[in-house]
């Protein structure tokens, strides 16, 4: 079991949370000005890190409010947690 601390919640099981797109990988500002290829590339490519990542999560069965999470991709472990808009935290 994966616990997950919410930032307005606290820690909780991961079954209650819904996993997001990948974090800080912002909308285009005008995306009818882009070509059919960098849409594409904005739309499926996205890093594959082998370590520490920015995802987003939304607590789907609690607050149900979104957030960032810092996840070792390589062990499954959370590393930081914070709401959208707050600094990323430092991670080791
Ligand atoms: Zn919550």
């Amino acid at each position: 079991m994966l616990l997950i601390a919410c930032p307005w919640c606290g820690p909780r099981d991961e079954a209650e949370f819904h996993y997001g797109p990948e974090a800080h990988h912002d909308h285009p500002a005008d995306p009818a000005l882009l070509s059919d290829e960098e849409w594409g590339r904005y739309l499926f490519f996205h890093d594959n890190t082998h370590g520490p990542r920015a995802e987003r999560c939304c607590h789907s069965a609690g607050c149900r409010r979104w957030f960032h999470t810092v996840r070792d991709t390589a062990h499954h472990e959370i590393l930081a947690v914070h709401r959208i808009g707050e600094p990323k935290p430092e991670t080791a």
